[in-house]
């Protein structure tokens, strides 16, 4: 079984009032993910990568199609009705600042989701791990976001999102406000992540320069659907559909 079945689906947005237009933010998307994969979606502005990602976490729900994770049916409702998927599943957002309280200390701000999802382990032992583990000092955690770097934000953040030892990491353009050099050290962080957890990652990008180097697998979105999707390598190497050819010819990619 899948660790993600995404099955036709789709999220209109209906402007107010009558005779407004509506969005189709979402046409008829579907792709699965295995245990352990990773996998970019890449795409313009607009082309409805955020909103996929909402619909995997149930923070928004499809106007048709479902969402799967290992089996079950994900679908928005109460806090309580969706534990067992946030348990499941971290995120990281491109701006560290909205998803860190910046009244709140770096230890704590990173127990959080512990305490909110009442795992029970030894928080301190806990958030001492995780910080080691996303090569942060452990004196940081008395902190506070406005006295960190770009960077060290970003790692507080993706702290946060795997605290609570998720299966499904999902990046929503988590490298786009960093500076070239640190964005070059969080990818990395994201692949140790991959490799030495197990997670299964999902990076949102607009950049598909970022895919040779992170990603098995690759969605190209355009206006609302997969124009493309395959293996990285077949992908960046013989790109069929001529958006992806155009995406290719205007990133410069990186050096192999
Ligand atoms: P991306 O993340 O690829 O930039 P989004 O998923 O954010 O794209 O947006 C896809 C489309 O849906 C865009 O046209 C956007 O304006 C529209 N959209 C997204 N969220 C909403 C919303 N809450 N209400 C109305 N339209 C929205
Ligand atoms: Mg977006």
């Amino acid at each position: 079984m899948s660790l993600l079945e995404v099955d036709g689906l789709s999220r209109d947005y209906r402007g107010r009032g009558p005779g407004s237009p509506v969005t189709h933010a979402l046409r008829g998307v579907s792709f699965e993910l295995g245990a352990g994969e990773t996998l970019a979606v890449i795409g313009e502005s607009g082309s409805g990568k955020t909103t996929l990602m909402r619909l995997l976490l149930a923070l928004d729900g499809a106007t048709a199609g479902t969402v799967r994770f290992a089996g079950r049916e994900v679908v928005p409702g109460p806090a309580r009705t969706l534990g067992w998927l946030r348990r499941e599943t971290g995120i990281v957002l491109q701006d560290p600042y909205s998803s860190l309280d910046p009244r709140m200390s770096v230890g704590a701000s990173v127990s959080e989701p512990l305490r909110a999802l009442g795992v029970s382990v030894d928080h301190r032992a806990r958030v001492r791990d995780v910080l080691a583990r996303v090569g942060l000092d452990a004196e940081l955690a008395g902190r506070y976001p406005h006295e960190l770097s770009g960077g060290q934000r970003q790692r507080v953040a993706l702290s946060r999102a795997i605290v609570h030892g998720p299966k499904l990491l999902i990046g929503d353009e988590p490298l786009s406000a960093l500076d070239v050099t640190v964005r070059a050290q969080v990818l990395e962080l994201l692949r140790e992540l991959h490799r030495d957890l197990g997670l299964a990652v999902v990076l949102v990008s607009h950049d598909i320069g970022l895919v040779q180097h992170f990603a098995e697998r690759v969605l190209v979105m355009h206006d609302g659907e997969v124009v493309e999707a395959g293996a990285s390598a077949q992908v960046l190497a013989a790109p069929q559909h001529p958006y992806t050819r155009r995406l290719l010819a205007a990133v410069p990619r990186l050096s192999s």
